[in-house]
Parts: C-alpha cells; structure tokens; sequence
C-alpha cells in the first residue's frame, strides 16, 4: 500500500507517540521472549498493527452504508420475499488474516420462514 507524504508524518507521530507511551526499546529492558531488539520492535509493531486493524474494522463494520440502508423497521426475507420486522444486532466473529475481529450487523426476523436472516450477510460469507 502506497501511503502519501502526509499520511507518513502522522504515521511517523503516531510511532513516536506510541514509543513513549510503551517505553524505549534497548538491549537492556527487552521482554523475555524477544529474540533481539529487531525482533521486539518488530514484536510490538505487528500488536499495534493489529490493534489497528481491529479498530478500522470494528469501525467501518458499523458504519457500512448497507448498514445503516437496513436498519430500517423492516427487510425483505432473502427466502420466501416477505418483510420481517428487525430484531437488533448481532454480534458475528469473522476471522481476519490478523486473526478473529467481531462485527455487529442488523437481525430481522421472517414470520413466514420463522427464522433469523443478515441482509448483511449477502455475498459476505466465506
Ligand atoms: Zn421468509
């Protein structure tokens, strides 16, 4: 991913932001199952990356456009075609390449099917 000068400087504060807070780094402080001082920042950078896509994730999965056009009253049923009235969210776990990041997402229910159905869902499982 290529990222623009300006979205480097924040990157770059943000690092050093982060650094302070943790701590420094050096030879004489590193955790015990650091291999080396590259492997320890390499460590930590990897859990503030992930932290972070957990965070853009969490976030874009509640304010998906399709999220808020189906947090309507009601849905059609992708079955039978009738509308179920919504029910809430539901919480759905999705595993990530950087492993299990949970989603929230509208729940209707169908009177006719009798049962749960995701609009959401459509074209989203895999
Ligand atoms: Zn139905």
């Amino acid at each position: 991913m290529a990222t623009s000068d300006q979205v480097q400087v924040k990157i770059a504060a943000f690092a050093r932001q982060l650094a302070e807070e943790f701590g420094e780094i050096d030879e004489e402080n590193l955790d015990e199952h650091a291999l080396s001082w590259l492997d320890a920042i390499e460590t930590r950078a990897v859990a503030i990356g992930d932290a972070v896509t957990t965070e853009l994730l969490r976030q874009k999965s509640s304010d998906r456009p399709a999220t808020s056009l189906n947090r309507e009253d009601e849905s059609v049923c992708p079955q039978c075609g009738k509308l179920g009235p919504y029910r809430g969210q539901r919480e759905r776990e999705l595993i990530g390449r950087r492993g299990p990041v949970t989603i929230s997402e509208p729940e209707y229910f169908c009177p006719c099917c009798r049962k749960s159905f995701f609009p959401e869902d459509q074209g989203d499982r895999r």
